[in-house]
C-alpha cells in the first residue's frame, strides 16, 4: 500500500525522547521553551507559544483578539474543519468566504464580498502549504485582526521570507499529516511580547507563574489565576521530537518539492488536469499535492479514489468545505463556486519524504489508466 503521507523520523527522535524521560520532567518545561525559540526564529517571528495543537492555537489567537459572541470572523469554508470550529468555540459566528481557484486561498476580494459591520477578524489559511497573499489582506483590512492559519505551511515561503514572518498571529500544526510532526502539537507565533505572555498564561489554566518556573525556582512561588484559562500545553516529550524534526525541515521541503515537480511533469500528459503549484508571490512546501480533475475526465472523483485504492494507492478527497458539512448547515453561506468546484473535483495524491520514484510512477500510471491516457 502506498500511503498518502508518512512522517519521516530517524533514531535522533528516539534518543531525544529517551533523554526527556531520563530527566524526570516530561510535561511542559525546558524542551518546550527551547522548541518555541527555535521554531519562532525559523519562521521569522519574535515569540512562539507551543500548544497542544493548531486548533487550540487558533482558539487562543481568537481569545487574544477579544473575539466573542456577536462578532463575525471570516474564514474560508475550504479548509480543515478546525479553522471554522475555533471560531465557534468563542461564541462568534464564522462567515464563509470563497477562495482563489488556483491557490485555494482567501483573497482581499473574496473577503470584501462577505465583510459586514460585525466583522472583527479574518482567519486566512495558507492552504496545503500554498502561501496566501497576506500583504494584500493586511493592506485592505487594516482595523481587523488578521490571524494566519499556517497549520500546513512550515517551510513555505512568502515574498522571500518564511510564511508567518510579519504575521500579527500565526497558528501552526505538528500533526503527522503536516511536514514537521510531534505526534500532536501546535504553536502560536507573534512579534508582540504582551500577546505572547498572555497566551502563555492562557494555555496553562491562566496561571501567573508556570509550573516549570515554579519547579526551577529554589524558593516557594505562589501562582495566581487572573482569568479563566485552558490546558493547551505541549509536553517536553513532544518538543524534544519537534527540535529534531525542525532540523530536518529544509531537507523535507526540498524532497517534497522535487517529487512535486516530477508529478507535475508526468501528469501534464493528462489533458486538462490541474495540479497545485507555486503562486507568483511565493513557494509552497507541498504539504498536500492536490490535483483537480477536468469536467471531461472519464471517472468521477470518488470513482477515481476507489480505482486508486483497488491498486494499493491511498489518496484522499481534496480539501473539505465546512459549509457542506452538517455541523455548519445552519450558517447561511453566500455562493462559493470556487470552493465547491475544488472540494468536489480535487483529490490529494500520495507524497511523503521517503516516497520512491517507483512508487510515484505507480500512482501516475494509475491516473493515466483512469484517464484513458
Ligand atoms: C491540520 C489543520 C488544522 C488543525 O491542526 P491540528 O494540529 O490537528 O489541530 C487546522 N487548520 C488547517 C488548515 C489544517 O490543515
Amino acid at each position: 500500500m502506498i500511503p498518502v503521507m508518512r512522517p519521516w523520523f530517524g533514531p535522533q527522535e528516539e534518543t531525544a525522547v529517551a533523554e526527556v524521560i531520563a530527566s524526570g520532567w516530561v510535561a511542559q518545561g525546558p524542551r518546550v521553551a527551547e522548541f518555541e525559540r527555535a521554531f519562532a526564529a525559523s519562521v521569522g517571528a519574535a515569540e512562539g507559544v507551543a500548544t497542544s495543537s493548531c486548533t487550540t492555537a487558533l482558539h487562543l489567537a481568537l481569545v487574544l483578539a477579544g473575539i466573542g459572541p456577536g462578532d463575525e470572523v471570516i474564514v474560508p469554508s475550504l479548509s480543515f474543519i478546525a479553522t471554522a470550529n475555533a471560531v465557534r468555540y468563542t461564541g462568534a459566528a464564522p462567515v464563509f468566504a470563497d477562495v482563489d481557484p488556483a491557490t485555494g486561498n482567501l483573497t482581499a476580494k473574496t473577503v470584501d464580498e462577505v465583510r459586514t459591520e460585525r466583522t472583527r477578524a479574518v482567519i486566512v489559511v495558507h492552504q496545503a502549504g500554498v502561501p496566501a497573499d497576506v500583504d494584500e489582506l493586511r493592506a485592505v483590512h487594516g482595523g481587523l485582526t488578521l490571524i494566519e492559519d499556517a497549520a500546513c505551511a512550515a517551510g513555505s515561503v512568502y515574498r522571500d521570507r518564511p510564511v508567518g514572518a510579519g504575521a500579527a498571529m500565526a497558528a501552526w500544526s505538528f500533526h503527522p499529516r503536516k511536514l514537521l510532526t510531534t505526534g500532536e502539537g501546535g504553536m502560536l507565533t507573534t512579534d508582540d511580547p504582551e500577546l505572547a505572555a498572555r497566551a502563555r498564561r492562557l494555555r496553562e489554566h491562566g496561571m501567573s507563574v508556570s509550573a516549570a518556573e515554579r519547579h526551577a525556582s529554589g524558593s516557594v512561588v505562589l501562582e495566581e489565576y487572573g482569568e479563566v484559562g485552558f490546558n493547551y500545553r505541549m509536553t517536553d516529550l513532544q518538543a524534544a521530537v519537534g527540535l529534531v524534526q525542525l532540523g530536518r525541515l529544509a531537507e523535507m521541503v526540498a524532497r517534497r518539492r522535487a517529487l512535486a515537480e516530477r508529478y507535475q511533469d508526468l501528469l501534464a500528459r493528462v489533458p486538462g488536469l490541474v495540479t497545485v503549484r507555486d503562486p507568483e508571490h511565493g513557494r509552497t512546501n507541498y504539504q498536500s499535492f492536490w490535483v483537480c480533475l477536468p469536467d471531461d475526465f472519464p471517472m468521477s472523483r470518488d470513482e477515481l479514489l476507489r480505482f486508486l485504492a483497488e491498486r494499493g494507492i491511498s489518496a484522499r478527497r481534496g480539501i473539505m468545505a465546512a459549509h457542506l458539512e452538517p455541523a455548519y448547515a445552519d450558517v447561511p453561506a453566500a455562493p462559493l463556486p470556487a470552493t465547491e468546484r475544488l472540494t468536489r473535483r480535487s483529490l490529494i495524491l500520495p507524497l511523503f519524504h521517503t516516497m520512491t520514484e517507483a512508487e510515484q510512477d505507480a500512482v501516475v500510471e494509475a491516473v493515466y489508466a483512469a484517464g484513458g491516457v
